[in-house]
């Protein structure tokens, strides 16, 4: 049975970790060759490492790269054309929350700045390396698309709160994310007929170290755990398949969407027991 990425390319971002490293799984378990990236580079190769040993019949590269650095994010796609030839998926995954970020009055401008710089700076930059690479993929001559290329699907990890308002203040976080989403709509319409998808990926709370780390007591997750409806914190791998589908030809009518997969969060009024 073919893979559903079966001979398509793919670069993750923050592949070392949480949602990036079980969509890098994923990914290489349907067929596609992988390009793992992280500013982390342990724990890129240790994803690489068990890629490898899983599925030996796909490519794994490791690469190090800051996404806050549009050179490192220049390179890491220049490493992944010359490595494989092309480029068909780009998941820009990798994010921060800083310990520091809260309320407007009391974030500091440097927590603002890293925050933008890696959330939003770092998925622009993701986007636009990626554009121009997909571009150089060759044409399929029955897709008919513009600008000579053969497309291929970006997508971008948001984040719930740039649908509602938390009340727990992480301020710079989630205008990051807010601008994500807006960002990513605006690129879904303008190459549409170069066949390059773009959408976004919302997940709800999940049980990875970015949110279990600030979430560090049981009172503070129990303060969460009331207003999912499902009553737990997602799990990794289950935004590892939506990215899955999002990244396959199975979405091809699919662009500018906020994808949101987050237990129902978004769309219910929860009240506490
Ligand atoms: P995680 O902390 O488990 O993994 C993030 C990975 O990104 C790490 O390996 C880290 O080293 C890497 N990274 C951090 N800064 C980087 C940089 N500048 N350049 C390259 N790599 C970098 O996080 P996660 O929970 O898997 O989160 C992944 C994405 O999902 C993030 O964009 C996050 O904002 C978003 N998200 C997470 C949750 C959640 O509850 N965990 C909820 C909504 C959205």
């Amino acid at each position: 049975m073919p893979g559903r990425l079966q001979h398509k390319v793919a670069i993750i971002t923050g592949a070392g970790s949480g949602i990036g490293l079980e969509s890098s799984l994923l990914f290489a378990q349907e067929g596609a060759h992988v390009v793992l990236a992280d500013i982390n580079l342990p724990a890129a190769e240790s994803a690489a490492a068990l890629i490898q040993a899983r599925f030996p019949t796909v490519k794994a590269i490791v690469v190090k790269a800051d996404v806050g650095k549009e050179a490192d994010v220049e390179a890491l796609v220049a490493k992944a054309v010359q490595g494989f030839g092309r480029l068909d998926i780009m998941f820009n995954n990798a994010g921060i929350m800083h310990p520091n970020d809260s309320t407007a009055l009391d974030t500091d401008e440097k927590v603002w700045d890293l925050t933008m710089q890696v959330n939003l700076k770092g998925v622009w930059w993701g986007c636009k390396h990626a554009v121009l690479a997909m571009r150089q993929n060759p044409a399929d001559a029955e897709k008919g698309l513009l600008g000579g290329g053969g497309g291929g699907s970006v997508i971008n990890t948001a984040s719930f709160v740039a649908i509602m308002g938390a009340a727990t203040p992480q301020l710079a976080y989630t205008a990051s994310k807010g601008a994500v989403l807006a960002m990513t709509r605006e690129l879904a319409m303008v190459h549409a007929r170069e066949g390059i998808r773009f959408n976004s990926l919302c997940p709800g709370p999940l049980k990875t170290p970015l949110l279990m780390d600030f979430l560090n007591t049981p009172e503070k997750r129990d303060r969460r755990l009331v207003h999912l409806p499902m009553g737990r914190f997602g799990e990794a791998v289950e935004l590892a398949k939506a990215a899955l589908f999002l990244a396959s030809d199975e979405s091809s009518y699919m662009t500018g969407t906020d994808f949101k997969v987050d237990g129902g969060l978004t769309s219910c009024y929860t009240t506490a027991l």
